[in-house]
């Protein structure tokens, strides 16, 4: 199966025509209550695309713990190994959007901040039936370093997204550790100092990544497709054609296809084309882990 050691948010989501300026109180109409956090999006995405994906991670000793298993039941998840931490919160994420869709976000991680490598053995029993293993970086670096190590260790593929970008450097030792990174243009910026916005630059800041030990690197370039350099080989895939409406998540649904056709054992380029197509289609509709694409979405877009 294709596991998933990350985040899990509840998304409170409030659309008003403006965002409110400090000191002032605003009225919108509802609030969305989703799932949210990239290891739950990715987690979705993943098991929505093989049927076959364990989240592994920590909610909190609160309601809104429920509604993230619903959710996460509701998209095919495995969430029987999801720890409750009694003494924090689940993750939230409060979120204001106002109508030209500038928005706010505040995060409390609570229960996601809260796990520590000293917990590694125990999850280690919950992470390793992986085929997969898909890190992200909104659980603490150490535990990711730790996760990352073990998977190695066993041989086991990770994929790092390096998503959000720490503000104290990136562990040198995450890069060999690595089988895939797939960072954005942001991240890649903050990462290597070089900014990619077409093949060129991307293949410069992919030779940075490789100069510190990481092997495959994926550099995501929003609409303008992704690069991809990996085992002295590198390629461009253009963007699908799609009318895209909503990118938020679009990376995390690329991930959870890239997991699903790593687990499948396709050949590297394959892979990304796959996860490409993944992250166009999730730009066709609002949210996060719902804007997942089904695979027959997937077989036809890549057909297209
Ligand atoms: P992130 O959400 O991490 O910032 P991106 O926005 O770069 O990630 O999107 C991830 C991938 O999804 C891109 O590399 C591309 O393959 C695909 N994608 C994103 N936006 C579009 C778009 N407007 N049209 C086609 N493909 C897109």
């Amino acid at each position: 199966a294709i596991v998933i050691f990350g985040s899990i948010n509840i998304d409170i989501v409030a659309r008003l025509e403006a965002l409110p300026k400090p000191g002032e109180t605003l009225h919108a109409p509802a609030a969305q209550i989703g799932l949210g956090g990239k290891g739950a999006n990715q987690a979705a995405a993943a098991a929505r695309l093989s049927g076959s994906a364990r989240l592994v991670g920590q909610v909190g000793n609160d309601a809104f713990a429920d509604t993230a298993r619903t959710a996460l039941a509701r998209f095919g998840v495995d969430a029987s190994a999801l720890r409750t931490d009694r003494d924090h919160q689940t993750g939230l994420a409060l979120i204001a959007v106002d109508a030209r869709g500038e928005n706010t976000i505040t995060v409390i991680g609570g229960a996601n901040l809260s796990i520590a490598p000293t917990d590694l053995p125990e999850f280690e029993k919950v992470l390793f039936p992986a085929k997969v293993l898909l890190l992200q970086l909104e659980i603490p670096l150490a535990v990711v370093r730790t996760a990352a190590q073990a998977a190695h260790t066993r041989g086991v593929p990770v994929i790092l997204d390096p998503a959000p970008v720490p503000h104290e450097p990136l562990d040198p030792a995450l890069y060999a550790l690595a089988t895939v990174m797939t960072p954005n243009e942001t991240e890649t910026e903050r990462l290597v100092g070089i900014r990619p916005h077409d093949a060129q630059t991307a293949a410069d800041a992919a030779a940075v990544f490789h100069q510190r030990g990481l092997a495959r690197v994926l550099i995501k370039l929003g609409a303008r497709g992704v690069f991809w350099s990996a085992d002295g080989e590198s390629g461009f895939i253009p963007p699908f054609r799609v009318t895209a409406i909503d990118s938020v998540a679009a990376g995390d649904c690329f991930n959870g296809g890239l997991a699903t056709a790593m687990a499948e054992g396709r050949p590297f380029a394959d892979c990304v084309r796959f996860a490409a197509a993944c992250g166009a289609l999730a730009t066709t509709r609002h949210g996060a882990a719902d804007a997942a694409p089904t695979r027959d979405e997937v077989d036809e877009l890549l057909r297209s």
